[in-house]
């Protein structure tokens, strides 16, 4: 997940080797697949985490899920000041209250809507070393792992719009993903250059 403002959090100056995957944005079908559980914590577990973690850093973001970086595992990586950490075949299993927030995605780099979701969230999944982990979160926290967990089921924000944000925002995805010839050809038409 983005947020809009820049953030007031410092990110991690890494001088260690740092390995970033490239985001998968807005219409690749990996962003659309349900992950499946990690039955296995193994050392490509623990190298995708770090990694992700770097990626997370880098664009930078609160919150990176596997799939955004093409990897159907279920699990996320987020960071809103006082981590990184990483939760492993999460899922939300209570939510209440409402909460409007400006709310962007590294996935629709540059986008951002007021979305009103569930305030508190009750998120249950395991750690890196594989216990199991009940996150109580509101607001930002609660934000973060909506985001991500609607990730690991193959959902984007986008379908967490209303039908007349929906609409305006995919007008303009589509303008934004045609190929260099019809871009030519629609500013030919638009008596643009
Ligand atoms: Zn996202």
């Amino acid at each position: 997940m983005a947020i809009s403002a820049e953030p007031k959090i410092p990110f991690f100056a890494y001088d260690v080797c740092v390995a970033t995957y490239p985001i998968r944005t807005y219409g690749d079908p990996v962003l659309r697949q349900v992950t499946t559980d990690i039955e296995n914590i193994d050392e490509s577990v623990i190298r995708l985490v770090e990694d992700m973690i770097d990626t997370m850093h880098e664009a930078p973001g609160v919150g990176l899920a596997a799939s955004q970086v093409g990897v159907q595992k279920r699990l996320f990586v987020y960071d809103i000041g006082d981590g990184p950490f990483a939760v492993l075949n999460a899922r939300i299993t209570e939510s209440s209250g409402e909460w409007t927030y400006e709310e962007g995605c590294l996935s629709v780099p540059g986008l951002y809507w007021p979305i009103t979701r569930p305030n508190h969230v009750l998120l249950e999944g395991i750690d890196l070393e594989g216990n199991p982990l009940t996150v109580e979160a509101s607001e930002l926290l609660g934000r973060v792992f909506q985001h991500e967990i609607d990730h690991l089921d193959g959902v984007l924000l986008l379908e967490r719009l209303d039908p007349d944000q929906r609409k305006e925002a995919m007008k303009f995805l589509r303008s934004q993903t045609l190929d260099p010839e019809q871009q030519r050809a629609k500013r030919k038409l638009l008596g643009g250059g």
